[in-house]
């Protein structure tokens, strides 16, 4: 079988026998992942046999296991980032190769209990982890983060106006949305209210749900949750505080700057969506 399965990817998706030859194998170094000299993840069988695999889930019915390089005897390929696997391949590949990153990097930094120092052992069928000691539960952990496009009406006669900021780190010449991290106990909608507020001192009228993308840049296990937002005071301009953020600045839907997001990123997405109206 050559290329990849079309289809959609479902994550965690069950198993039902060991891994095949033809099954998907994604092989993890660090923060990079394998693969062939055409581009594509290579399969089971190119593997050696005896590879510990994990199950992720299947792509097109198709079972995709990961597993990490030994050190002695990394395979032969090209190692890369999600960001360039990102850029390159269909959503459900990305998708896969976002909870291949998750699961064998939560493997790794959680082998044993936080409470009583036993070594964790696997929970059959899920991706989860227990202590054989204590029965503490050791669930894969994902970290929300919330995304907001911003708009308020332009002059008379004029387009509707989108927020844009430029971060302090980062692609600091990209014109980003507002976005941050989801905190414990907080709603996706009270955070997105609150890191508007602290990021650039503006207060939100409707605050819409427009969809969510799992993202494998900020760290693994990260779920980004985009909204669409009017502005409450339509004169109020943004502030920065000069150390997360650089610049904020009200850009008219036909002058939007040409730094955008990337196009597999749901930031893009939501910009397109908020651009689309002028179309409309
Ligand atoms: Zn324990």
């Amino acid at each position: 079988m050559t290329g990849h399965p079309a289809g959609a990817f479902v994550a965690g998706a069950p198993h039902d026998g060991p891994p095949q030859p033809g099954d998907l194998a994604l092989v993890l170094a660090g923060r990079k992942l394998l693969t062939g000299p055409d581009g594509r993840f290579p399969r089971v069988g190119e593997l050696p046999a005896g590879t510990g695999w994990v199950p992720l889930g299947t792509l097109g019915g198709v079972p995709a296991w990961g597993t990490d390089a030994t050190d002695d005897q990394p395979p032969e390929g090209r190692w890369r980032s999600w960001r360039s696997l990102a850029a390159a391949l269909p959503a459900p590949l990305a998708d896969l190769a976002g909870r291949a990153l998750a699961v064998l990097t939560f493997r790794r930094t959680h082998r044993w209990c936080g409470a009583c120092r036993a070594e964790l052992a696997d929970v059959p069928g899920e991706q989860s982890r227990r202590c054989p000691g204590c029965d503490l539960y050791v669930p894969i952990r994902l970290s929300a983060a919330v995304l907001v496009a911003i708009t308020r009406p332009g002059p008379t006669s004029g387009p509707d106006e989108l927020l844009l900021v430029r971060h302090a780190s980062g692609p600091t010449a990209l014109w980003a949305l507002v976005a941050g991290f989801v905190e414990a106990g907080e709603s996706l909608e009270d955070a997105a209210r609150r890191e508007v507020g602290e990021e650039v001192g503006l207060a939100l009228g409707r605050l819409t749900y427009f969809g969510s993308q799992p993202w494998a840049l900020s760290g693994p296990g990260v779920l980004l949750a985009g909204f669409t937002a009017t502005a409450a005071d339509t004169t109020a301009e943004p502030v920065v505080d000069g150390r997360e953020l650089t610049e904020a600045r009200w850009f008219p839907l036909d002058r939007l700057p040409a730094e955008l997001p990337p196009a597999y990123s749901i930031s893009r997405w939501l910009v397109d969506h908020v651009a689309a109206r002028l179309a409309g």
